[in-house]
């Protein structure tokens, strides 16, 4: 059965699955109610939404929302990105139609700022390898001489290079504070942010990565992003340093970056995301030591679930009544 039928009136559609708080699904039921559409993909929610007219709001994390979809909505309103990245939404077709789209940012910029530290520190002390090693009863084994790889690195002194100064990288820098890093911040739209920060340089890309012992990665996924990180920049690197991705899988060429870590050419990698979503096992990165990789889990806590939909549940209300949402991107 389509929405359409199954939805009668209710005028919000989940297109995938994410978490929603009770609290806000009492609000948005109070508002007209909700349907879950748990779509596969693009094509299986068009298929549901079958030119539903009582539809206004879609909300989706990654389901992308173009024209097809909105073919099968006409009486749309509002498009609303579950978290902060919108690559996914094609947002001059909806502005177009009068189309309103918004997103949750800040909201989930802690906990994605809070994995960074936690991906990096793992790297660095090969937290993921020790705590396998121990459960595999190696320990007793080796006694008090432990392996090669457990010898890590601090952050203290070292150089951090942040490539987007947002929401997330800004907590980033402040953190990197406390663990006493130097800071090089490269964000050609908040260069003020950077100012405010006080202990982040701002120096051209080309430096920052040629600096940097700690490279991490806070940009949207835009045409100018897509494989920013590609052979020339992974070149400019220097050997020992590391690779933080907690943005999005396509800001680095893959291809590239796997030669690169195969061969030391940089030191390691630690991958919250990675190009296609989601990640193979037999993929060439699951078989680098050099590497910690996790599930696109950065906004993953129960206190950014909360924030988020919160604000999913207070732009639903603007969107319907007319108001000005809070997130507003068009
Ligand atoms: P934000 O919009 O607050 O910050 C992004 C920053 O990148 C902005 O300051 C912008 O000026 C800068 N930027 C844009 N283009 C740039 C370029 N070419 N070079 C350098 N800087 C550039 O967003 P945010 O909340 O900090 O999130 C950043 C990204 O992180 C999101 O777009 C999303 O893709 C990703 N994200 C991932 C997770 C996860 O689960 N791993 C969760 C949330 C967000």
């Amino acid at each position: 059965m389509r929405i359409k039928e199954k939805m009668g009136s209710i005028p919000v559609v989940f297109a995938d699955r994410f978490f929603m708080s009770e609290k806000s699904l009492s609000a948005i039921t109070a508002l007209g109610g909700f349907f879950w559409a748990d779509s596969r993909d693009q094509e299986d929610l068009v298929q549901q939404l079958g030119g539903s007219t009582s539809l206004r709001i879609i909300v989706s994390e990654y389901i992308r929302i173009d024209l097809q979809v909105l073919d099968q909505a006409p009486g749309l309103k509002g498009v609303i990105a579950y978290g902060a990245g919108y690559d996914h939404i094609d947002v001059a077709s909806l502005t177009k139609r009068g189309i309103a789209v918004c997103n949750c940012r800040g909201e989930n910029a802690q906990a994605v700022a809070e994995l960074t530290f936690g991906l990096l520190l793992c790297l660095l002390r090969r937290i993921h390898l020790a705590d396998r090693w121990v459960r595999e009863n190696e320990w007793p084994k080796a006694g008090r001489i432990l392996p090669e790889w457990a010898m890590g690195h601090e952050l203290r002194g070292k150089t951090l290079g942040i490539i987007g100064l947002g929401q997330i990288g800004s907590r980033v820098a402040r953190m990197a504070r406390v663990f006493e890093m130097k800071i090089l911040a490269y964000d050609p739209f908040a260069q003020s942010l950077a100012n405010d920060l006080g202990n982040a340089e701002t120096p051209p890309l080309e430096e920052l990565l040629a600096n940097a012992d700690i490279i991490t990665l806070h940009v949207p996924l835009t045409p100018a992003t897509k494989g920013m990180i590609n052979a020339r920049a992974l070149a400019k690197m220097k050997s020992r340093a590391v690779l933080v991705n907690t943005s999005r899988g396509q800001v680095i060429d893959e291809r590239v970056l796997v030669e690169a870590l195969k061969h030391n050419r940089i030191a390691g990698a630690a991958l919250d995301v990675c190009a296609e979503e989601p990640l193979s096992g037999d993929h060439p990165l699951c078989s680098l030591g050099n590497v910690v990789l996790s599930p696109h889990m950065g906004a993953l806590t129960q206190e950014a679930g909360d924030r988020l939909s919160d604000a999913v549940a207070r732009q639903v209300r603007d969107i319907l009544e007319g108001r000005r949402p809070e997130c507003l991107i068009n």
